[in-house]
């Protein structure tokens, strides 16, 4: 029935071809954030608001110099933010590129997945349950496929498709979902061109969503800013009252205010988490939501299923047994080519599933297998309680025969066989099962005249046994091992035989003395089954509905619970699970669209690197907030004691740019560009509900503000009362807040690691801004024009020592602290 010439599909170069000349299948975005749209945003930031204040002010005051400074210094900041602001937006654009729904065409005659944008007109496309259908197409064959077109329609029935019939069952639509069957079909609709792209709904969307970090981040931010510009109006009231100067008042209020504001802190934590996202995407592991790696660092139980997670997912056929007897390739007979060419007829004829193209190839390999008996009437197909497939294959003579292959307790449950063959099989099936291969049993019933209602509702006769090798992933024991050593315990859920997954469990280094199966799982309640899962690690015979169960269970007793799937039935467990990981490749579109996290290739490794990574971002975020806590306290306070004090002013909105140039690039690259330190993965996952910001955290940041602040403050106030000159005394006073401020980068880079030992650690952009920050310095200091804006005089080279070090040592005697406290026993200590 159907046509020779579109099973093969398109040529790649047909393929190629036709994208370039018609377009990505995508549908036009709706907005892009344009430079445009992100030099706008950032006109509304309170920080370039301020120098826009302040410059009006130096004009108003008729100080052209000034007013021209910060105009030139309101341009680079706005250059800044807007070149940030675009890579954020690039990172995220490419992430959701990648999670546009993946195809799965022919090409070459070859089935291939390829990102859904790149399928074209004329792809001959596969369609299986939990489908996204990637375009519109028109079905070539299909069986039994029922579509959900509700994101087209409203109706949320699914629809019947067929091959044949009127024109609108033979046609599926992009966006659409497959919810049964398979299909093949042939776009002819891409992009803007189809229904979906008529009414421009857009499927995959990378959700940013609102966490609790970031909810957190935003009433520090609030509370911060709301005491800030309180502080600012008083500073202004005072300064006006007591030196009777409205403009200069204003100057100093806006001084304030730029100098105190966080604006840095959400800036902080959608850059760290966006290119984080961005990194673990070069390994295989894509975002859908942004906090989730950060989230998986916190995980403490990770719930995997055996096939294609940990096993490699390439079922290679073993032996088969008939007779009393395994036997291997070589010494298999025709008798073993007739259990063979029964399997595969039990499987798809072009099967999708690694287990069914093994049996497919091992019956073609023996070159006995006999043509189909006549054409696939009807499936039965895997279901609950039913774990087995069957085929009823029609004869020409009318008759039927019906080939199962399955579980052996299921199939076995519905064969005539004596108590005796029944204990042999058992045993059989305990052997092989034992030896970490997946056993199926093959039946078969012949001459039926009707293809029965249900699969149950006849007899088979038993023909034997195959058992496939899925070897394990050489590198899950190391990657299991790696998460016994941090802390978090790895779960394997599958659907396979105990036995099976038992010997598995064992290679793979997972506790295999306790084993729970899907049954146990019925019988025990919730309490009882949250506790069994907190000791067993080998779950089988699991069925997936139970999957949620599980995780319910492990939450409700305070686990963050990361959890893997691949089928539809898998949905509600990963959107359940504090981290729902989806595989790229096994999985399906309904998976992957429940996940927070797609695994690429499959690959369990992928997930410890992400578990990795998420534990870097969080002490890298927490390292930068404690730095910003830290710095923003000499600049408020050294643009606030003068005046209390009733000094010369000391800085002015020239300086806090100046400091806002090392601050920004120093929290957003630096920062985020620190390594994971050596012993990340060798502690326990943090506890769950701890605050970004811990007390002891903004404790410390506070403590080294203050210092930085006194040695500012000392330096301009001892050098002041000795009559220095006021363009010295604040020349010399900034050199020590530049340098503790460079200081306190270094300080904060770790928590748990003092200077010394972090010094050298690798990190190029560190010291790019450490040589920036001193050439600039030096500039302001000893090039005469650029002196005159800042208020410098020029000093020697010793007082510009002494000020150098008091900064350094402002902020260094607390590492210095830790590390002879820890050489006094006291261990390592977090900050
Ligand atoms: P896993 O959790 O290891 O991926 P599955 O849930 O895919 O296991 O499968 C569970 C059991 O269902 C298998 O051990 C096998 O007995 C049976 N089964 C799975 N797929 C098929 C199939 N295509 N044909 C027959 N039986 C199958
Ligand atoms: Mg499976």
């Amino acid at each position: 029935m159907t046509q020779e010439s579109s099973l093969a599909g398109l040529t790649e170069g047909q393929a190629r071809a036709r994208l370039a000349a018609e377009g990505p299948n995508a549908l036009p975005e709706a907005k892009r954030h344009g430079w445009l749209a992100i030099a706008a945003s950032v006109l509304r930031e309170p920080m370039f608001l301020l120098l826009v204040g302040a410059a009006a002010v130096y004009l108003v005051l008729g100080d052209l110099t000034e007013a021209l400074v910060l105009a030139a210094s309101i341009v680079v900041v706005l250059a800044i933010t807007v070149v940030q602001e675009r890579r954020t937006e690039r990172t995220l654009e490419k992430l959701r590129d990648l999670s546009s729904p993946r195809a799965l065409v022919v090409r070459d005659g070859e089935q291939k997945r390829i990102a859904g944008r790149d399928v074209v007109r004329g792809d001959l496309v596969l369609l299986r349950e939990g489908d996204r259908v990637p375009a519109d197409a028109r079905l070539v064959e299909s069986h039994a496929l029922l579509v959900d077109e509700s994101l087209l329609t409203g109706e949320s029935f699914a629809v019947d498709k067929r091959a044949s019939g009127p024109d609108a069952a033979t046609r599926v639509f992009s966006g659409t979902l497959v919810v049964g069957g398979t299909a093949r079909a042939e776009v002819f609709a891409t992009g803007a061109t189809t229904e979906l792209g008529r009414i421009g709904v857009s499927v995959a969307q990378v959700d940013p969503g609102k966490t609790a970090l970031e909810r957190e981040t935003a009433r520090l931010v609030r509370v911060v800013a709301t005491v800030a510009v309180t502080l600012c109006v008083v500073v202004a009231l005072l300064y006006v009252a007591t030196r009777g100067d409205v403009l200069g008042g204003i100057l100093a209020g806006l001084t304030l205010a730029m100098a105190s504001v966080p604006e840095e802190f959400p800036v902080v934590l959608t850059v760290f988490l966006a290119l984080g996202a961005w990194r673990i995407a070069r390994d295989g592991v894509l975002t859908r939501r942004m906090p989730a790696i950060e989230m998986l660092g916190a995980a403490t139980v990770l719930c995997c299923d055996k096939t294609g997670t940990l096993t490699e997912n390439r079922m290679k056929l073993a032996q088969v047994w008939r007779d009393g007897a395994w036997r291997a390739q070589p010494s298999w007979s025709a008798p073993d080519g007739a259990v063979l060419s029964a399997a595969a007829l039990a499987s798809e004829p072009e099967p999708f599933d690694p287990m069914e193209r093994a049996l497919l190839e091992a019956s073609a390999g023996l070159g006995e297998a006999a043509p189909p008996p006549g054409r696939l009437a009807r499936r039965y197909p895997l279901a609950e309680g039913f774990l087995a497939v069957a085929h009823a294959w029609r004869s020409d003579a009318g008759t039927h025969v019906i080939a199962m292959k399955g579980a052996p307790e299921t199939v076995l449950a519905l064969c005539d066989a004596g108590a005796g063959d029944r204990e042999a099989i058992a045993a059989a099936v305990k052997d092989a099962a034992s030896r970490g291969l997946r056993v199926l049993a093959v039946a078969r019933a012949v001459g039926v005249p009707e293809p029965p209602a249900s699969a149950r509702d006849i007899r088979y006769a038993f023909l034997g046994l195959v058992a496939l090798a899925d070897p394990l992933r050489a590198t899950v024991p190391g990657a299991i091992a790696l998460c016994r050593r941090a802390g978090i315990r790895v779960v394997m859920i599958t659907g396979d035989h105990p036995a099976t997954a038992l010997a598995i469990a064992q290679e793979a280094g997972l506790d295999a003395s306790r084993v729970l199966t899907g049954t146990d799982l019925t019988r025990l309640d919730d309490a009882a089954l949250a506790e069994a899962a907190k000791t067993a690690q080998v779950f089988a015979r699991v069925r997936p509905e139970q999957k949620l169960r599980l995780v319910t269970a492990l939450r409700a007793t305070g686990e963050i619970v990361a959890m893997t799937g691949d089928g539809v039935n898998d949905a509600p467990a990963l959107k359940a699970a504090d981290i729902g990981i989806a595989m790229g490749r096994r999985g399906t579109d309904v998976a992957r669209e429940a996940a927070a996290l797609v695994l690429l290739e499959d690959d369990f490794t992928s997930i410890v690197g992400t578990v990795r990574l998420g534990r870097r971002i969080y002490d890298n975020i927490r390292n930068a907030m404690r730095y910003l806590v830290a710095v923003h306290v000499p600049l408020a306070g050294m643009s606030l004691l003068p005046l209390v004090l009733g000094w010369p002013l000391f800085i002015f909105p020239v300086h806090v740019v100046f400091l806002e140039f090392v601050i920004d690039p120093a929290c957003s690259i630096v920062f985020e560009a620190e390594r994971s330190d050596a012993h990340v993965m060798d502690r326990p996952p943090r506890p769950a509900g701890e605050p970004l910001f811990t007390r002891r955290g903004i404790a410390i940041g506070l403590l080294l503000g203050l210092a930085v602040l006194a040695a500012t403050a000392i330096v301009y106030g001892v050098l002041l009362a000795r009559a220095t000159p006021e363009g010295e005394a604040r020349a010399a006073a900034f050199a020590t807040l530049v340098v503790g401020n460079l200081a306190l980068i270094f300080s904060n880079r770790s928590h748990r690691f003092t200077v010394f030992e972090t010094a050298f650690a690798e990190n190029r952009a560190l010291w790019i801004i450490v040589a920036l920050a001193i050439a600039a310095l030096l500039a302001t200091l000893y090039v005469p024009p650029v002196a005159a804006v800042f208020r410098f005089a020029p000093i020697g080279a010793s007082l510009l020592g002494i000020a150098a070090l008091c900064g350094a040592a402002s902020v260094l005697w607390l590492d210095l602290y830790k590390l002879v406290q820890r050489s006094n026993g006291a261990g390592l200590r977090s900050a």
